[in-house]
């Protein structure tokens, strides 16, 4: 049997508790969440719940049918389509149209305005393009407005508001094989077709809602958070919600979203009561305004490169120097990557043994000393113990607060602990939960968004390609693509976004290493005059094999976690879950591997007609 030597217990340091018991803890709090209709527990924001993913920010738009062609069209103007833009510019590509589901470009932070929204990854890694476009984010952690305004000016200086269709869903998507084209429907009566199509639908698109029985008997207000009411709270993003002082408020969940509203719903509300079903494990923020003159002095090219310092340090791969210095570059180890970052500081590999006691060990401390944190910021002990996670670090998202353990010690704000069992129902007053009515004027749903499902099914459209396959048909069982981007039987369509490719924490990286890829493909095919393109049957075999199943040890990781959209509520081999595939490098070598093959010039594994 192995042996987990001395030096190894030493990198760890002390462990003065009982490890054992604290797995027994959190596989108590796993199997009283697990539940049998896993993802089926929510509730889809369509039919009678479609007006919770109603646009609240657009006036109503009346306008005439478009027809006409493009080279290419984009499905969705967040930043997976912004950057994809942008890049093909570069490329000297513009003939362009962005169909658009809002009222106006910024996808994701289109639609979550809600009051304290933040990026929390850090802005000078996350914000796109900075040095391509100009300006600096004002904090290290920006507001959603300064987001939305950098997303805007990168569609306006891209002369993109011309073609696009904005307040315009998508119906559908279809290959005509003789004149070598897609025909895209919208729910406007829109005909337009393109010889390319880009799919940057995003991943947290389609708000839900708890499925709980009663839902529909309140009588007081409701909204979702990507949806936020400031008709009703009064308020804006950056200002107090002054219609909120005279109102009883109940907060449903406690994720990265409720984690960033609770504070400013707490300010100001007569009484707030957050309904909790799994604590949020908050880590410190420590934001701050930028550094104007560090700022002015960053050398050209900086971004890139504290981009893939971000992800290097996160990902456990170099141990310094670590740029950015936050809550994600501290526990990117905490990950598969542990043993590997523990090897490389002792100087070999680690047993077998060895590994599952780093990880295990380095995990426990830090919760600890988030636990331990809520201690030390909830004055009332009661509420500090239900505040307390019982989980590891990357069950959940992790969140970042330095004001929403604070909100608890307010009088008008009261944790609803509900022990892991969610709210029972809704009546016509508020809210039950563990047998006890709660009486509200709002109850306000910061529940998150569909994942594990189908992608046409978030998407909201049918695709149809080249032989009459519908392409949720084809993805029954899972997605099937080639390097996370091409899609056999259907030309000329490319998808950015998460699904095969590695995933990253700032996913705009993610989306514009897909972005520069799918540019350079785009533009050969225009520059030789190619008809079509499309991975070979082989190709996608060979790649589908390669990023699946979860290993092991992953299955286990996920297995032993609480129940969250990380793990489709439990369902840990749900093919379309969040994890389902996973290639077997990481980020950066896996988009070094994309900018390799694009250098090689051969676009091997394509079909080209
Ligand atoms: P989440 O899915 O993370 O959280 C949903 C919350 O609703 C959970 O706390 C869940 O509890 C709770 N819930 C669901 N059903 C019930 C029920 N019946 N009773 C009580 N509670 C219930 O959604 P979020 O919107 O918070 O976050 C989604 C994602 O959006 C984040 O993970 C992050 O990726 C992204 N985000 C990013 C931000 C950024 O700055 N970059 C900011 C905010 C969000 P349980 O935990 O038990 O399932």
């Amino acid at each position: 049997m192995e042996e987990v030597s001395a030096e190894v217990r030493q990198l760890v340091g002390q462990l003065d508790f009982d490890q054992a018991e604290l797995a027994r803890r959190y596989a108590y709090e796993r199997d009283v969440r697990l539940r049998p209709d896993r993802n089926n527990q929510y509730i889809e924001t369509e039919k009678e719940f479609s007006h919770y993913a109603d646009d609240p920010y657009a006036e109503p738009l009346v306008r005439a049918a478009v027809e006409g062609h493009t080279d290419v069209i984009v499905v969705g103007g967040g930043i997976g389509g912004l950057v994809t833009a942008s890049y093909l510019h570069d490329a000297g590509v513009d003939d362009v149209r962005i169909i658009e589901k809002g009222g106006d470009f910024g996808g994701t932070w289109y639609w979550n305005r809600y009051p304290g929204l933040r990026c929390d990854v850090e802005s000078y890694v996350y914000m796109p393009l900075l040095e391509r476009f100009g300006g600096f984010p004002t904090e290290k952690y920006s507001r959603g407005s300064e987001i939305l305004d950098h997303l805007r000016k990168i569609a306006r200086k891209l002369n993109l508001y011309d073609k696009a269709l904005l307040q315009t869903q998508v119906m559908g998507l279809k290959w005509d094989k003789d004149a070598a084209l897609w025909r895209v429907e919208t729910d406007r009566g829109d005909k337009v077709t393109a010889k390319f199509v880009i799919m940057a639908n995003g991943l947290l698109v389609k708000p839900k809602l708890p499925g709980i029985p009663g839902i529909e008997d309140f009588k007081g207000h409701t909204f979702h958070t990507s949806r936020w009411d400031y008709d009703y709270t009064g308020g804006s993003q950056n200002s107090a919600l002054v219609n909120l002082a005279d109102k009883r408020v109940g907060i449903v969940g406690t994720g990265a979203t409720a984690v960033q509203v609770v504070p400013e719903v707490g300010s100001v509300a007569k009484e707030l009561y957050v309904f909790q079903r799994t604590p949020a494990a908050v880590d410190y923020r420590y934001n701050r305004p930028t550094d104007v003159a560090w700022a002015g002095n960053l050398a050209p090219g900086w971004q890139d490169d504290r981009v893939v310092n971000f992800h290097a340090v996160a990902g456990g791969l170099i141990d310094g120097p670590d740029l950015v210095k936050d809550g994600w570059t501290e526990i990117g180890k905490l990950q598969d990557s542990t043993a590997s970052w523990a090897a490389k500081k002792i100087g070999r590999p680690l047993n077998s043994a060895e590994a599952e006691f780093v990880t295990n060990a380095l995990d426990d401390l830090k919760m600890n000393h988030l636990r331990a944190r809520i201690d030390a910021e909830v004055k009332d002990p009661a509420t500090a113990e239900a505040l307390k996670p019982w989980h590891r670090r990357w069950c959940k998202r992790p969140s970042f607060s330095d004001e929403y353990l604070q909100t608890f010690n307010r009088p008008n704000v009261s944790i609803v602990d509900t022990a892991g069992k969610g709210i029972e129902r809704m009546t016509a007053n508020g809210v039950v939960a563990g047998g006890k009515e709660y009486e509200l004027d709002c109850l306000i749903f910061a529940t998150g968004y569909e994942v594990g499902t189908e992608y046409t099914r978030r998407a909201g459209y049918d695709v149809i390609g080249r032989d009459g396959v519908e392409l949720g048909q084809y993805w029954h069982n899972g997605m099937r693509t080639y390097q996370g981007i091409f899609i056999h039987g259907f030309p000329n369509l490319f998808m950015c976004g998460w699904g095969q490719s590695a995933g990253t924490f700032s996913v705009t990286f993610m989306l514009s290493e897909q972005a520069k890829h799918i540019a350079f493909v785009l533009k050969t095919c225009l520059d030789r005059g190619l008809r079509t393109v499309e991975p070979s049957a082989e190709a996608v075999e060979d790649y589908v094999l390669s990023v699946r199943p979860l290993s092991i040890s992953q299955r286990k990781f996920w297995q032993d976690c609480t129940p969250s959209y990380f793990t489709t509520e439990g369902d840990t081999a749900n093919p379309h879950g969040m994890f389902a595939n996973i290639p077997p490098v990481g980020p950066i070598q896996f988009y070094q591997d994309l900018e390799a093959w694009r250098a090689r010039g051969d676009l091997k594994g394509l079909e080209l007609a």
